[in-house]
């Protein structure tokens, strides 16, 4: 780590002394803030279908003064460059050049093991809804082990249903009027409740030492697939079921968040189901 980003981040911490939330601060402290850093290089944020390039690189500036070094666009084309940069400054232009493009949403996060997605709005499909403070408190324990994606949906309609589905985690940033934030303020304040949601946690002295490594996003996407193959195969359900069962199942597994060989037995255990209506 760079000497003046070390000084910055002591900085931050005597700037948190003030919160309630913290505990001593002292030289043991900032022992973690290496842990700091790569905890934050574990975190990507994701870009669905944004309109607004200007909005793009409010985003990569914002994730950048967090410590966010990876930037991930879902979308038919690539952005207008001249327009993206206009809103970003030169110290995170980099965030912007190496920025990924994908063109699905189940591509872009293929590789990560927590999703969150975020929503304005609280809708009868969007579970697993938390407050920022609660997703981070429940994401923390999991971040050392676990490539984590950030999804934010387009300014005008938000994500979708079926993006929200693939998400372990639906945050709302709570409002007192007009839910629906601008989209790069969203970004700002998810990437700000986690950076110094960490700057607390090695504050706390927690250890990251148990956490453990989930599975894999398109490792959970394939059982998903196989579950429903075995229960159609079974005839479990009418068809008009399977969206809402399936829907409740992703909810109730994403929740609990398998590791890699617990995806592996359910698998097993499916295959040996179909193996079993075939005879
Ligand atoms: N009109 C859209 C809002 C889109 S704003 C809707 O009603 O859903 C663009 C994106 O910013 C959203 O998809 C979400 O990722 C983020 N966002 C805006 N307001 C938010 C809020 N209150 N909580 C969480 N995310 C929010």
């Amino acid at each position: 780590m760079k000497r003046n980003t070390s000084w910055r981040v002591r900085k931050n911490l005597s700037l948190l002394a003030e919160s309630p939330n913290m505990k001593n601060i002292d030289e043991e402290t900032t022992g973690g803030i290496n842990n700091a850093f790569s905890l934050m290089g574990n975190v990507a944020i994701v870009l669905v279908r944004p309109k607004y390039p200007e909005n793009i690189g409010a985003a990569a500036r914002i994730a950048a003064n967090m410590g966010i070094n990876r930037l991930i666009l879902v979308g038919k084309e690539f952005p207008d460059q001249e327009r993206m940069k206009k809103t970003a400054t030169h110290h995170n232009t980099h965030l912007l050049d190496t920025m990924e493009f994908y063109a699905d949403i189940k591509n872009a996060i293929a590789e990560f093991s927590w999703i969150v997605g975020t929503s304005a709005r609280e809708g009868r499909q969007r579970r697993l809804i938390s407050s920022p403070k609660k997703m981070i408190h429940d994401l923390l324990p999991k971040l050392s082990a676990n490539k984590t994606a950030l999804v934010f949906g387009p300014e005008d309609c938000g994500l979708t249903n079926d993006e929200l589905k693939v998400c372990n985690a639906i945050v709302t940033i709570p409002t007192a009027n007009f839910s629906s934030l601008n989209l790069a303020q969203a970004v700002a304040i998810i990437s700000y409740e986690l950076y110094t949601g960490i700057l607390e946690r090695n504050c706390d002295k927690a250890t990251e030492k148990n956490s453990l490594k989930l599975a894999q996003s398109y490792e959970l996407s394939g059982m998903y697939e196989q579950i429903e193959f075995a229960l159609r195969r079974m005839n479990f359900l009418r068809e008009h079921e399977y969206g809402y069962w399936m829907l409740n199942i992703r909810n109730f597994l994403g929740r609990i968040g398998l590791r890699a060989r617990e995806v592996k037995f359910i698998r097993g255990f499916c295959r040996q189901l179909i193996n079993f209506t075939n005879q």
